[in-house]
């Protein structure tokens, strides 16, 4: 049996109760060193067989999955905050599936919910936002056509981008190209939840400089978007004049 299972952001503590259990009855884990938390592996037992799979392909993860299949292991395949976020868990799980392997899946804690808390912020603010875009640039993997940044950009809803902190000179270009304006607030954090996480506001226009002035080319999130503005209307959740399943209004509005 093959387990994906989400790591976390980076923060130790902040992998599943269910995904540490499993690591520490795996026989095999497969983690992916270039962001996964290597601490997290104090939990193998002694025996596990450890692999990184960042100098692995796909057809070597594959054949060691299946070898651990063949000895009766339990294997984990350990990816960063949650599999289903650019965690190219579909074409490893599409060839288990070829192979009669039988898998299940673990979320985690996504590096954007960790940049949200990391920053204190709240992406869907009524009147502000209701909708979080979930994006990226374009780099060598492409973007199809109408989900480029700019098209996006056009909905003035909260945006956090992944993957691009390299590329933030284009990234400006394309969120002024559709539409937002220079001075929207925007944020990087960089390694949220990990002991040197950095949180910084800027603008859209300022993005590029503030990740050089602070040495930031991997691992951050770009957020996007009003809702890093000061102005929202009260929720109607909380609101003493509105009535719903679990409350009556204690006052007329
Ligand atoms: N599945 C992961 C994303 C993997 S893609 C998740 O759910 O978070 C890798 C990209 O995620 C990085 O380039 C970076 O943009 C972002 N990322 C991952 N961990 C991060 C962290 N702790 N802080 C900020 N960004 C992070």
């Amino acid at each position: 049996m093959i387990h994906f299972v989400g790591a976390g952001p980076g923060a130790v503590d902040l992998i599943t109760v269910r995904g540490k259990m499993l690591l520490e009855t795996a026989d095999q884990i497969i983690y992916a060193g270039s962001l996964v938390n290597a601490e997290l592996l104090q939990y193998a037992k002694k025996r596990c067989r450890i692999l990184n799979s960042a100098s692995m392909t796909l057809e070597t993860v594959t054949a060691a999955m299946a070898e651990g299949e063949e000895m009766g292991w339990h294997t984990v395949r350990l990816h960063t905050g949650d599999p289903s976020l650019y965690g190219a868990i579909r074409e490893q799980m599409d060839i288990l599936e070829e192979k009669g392997i039988t898998y299940d899946i673990v979320p985690g804690v996504s590096s954007f919910a960790a940049a949200a808390a990391a920053a204190r912020a709240e992406y869907t603010l009524p009147g502000v936002s209701q909708s979080v875009i979930i994006t990226r640039m374009e780099g060598r993997t492409p973007v199809p056509d109408k989900q480029k940044i700019a098209d996006y950009a056009a909905h003035q809803a909260t945006m956090v981008i992944f993957l691009s902190s390299s590329l933030l000179a284009a990234l400006t270009a394309e969120l002024l190209r559709g539409g937002y304006d220079a001075e929207t607030p925007a944020m990087i954090v960089y390694k949220a939840s990990w002991p040197d996480e950095k949180v910084l506001p800027c603008t859209v226009a300022s993005l590029a400089e503030t990740a050089a002035a602070n040495g930031i080319c991997k691992t951050a999130l770009i957020l996007v978007g009003p809702f890093l503005q000061a102005a929202y209307e009260r929720s109607r959740l909380y609101d003493p004049t509105f009535s719903h399943g679990c409350r009556m209004a204690v006052a007329k509005p």
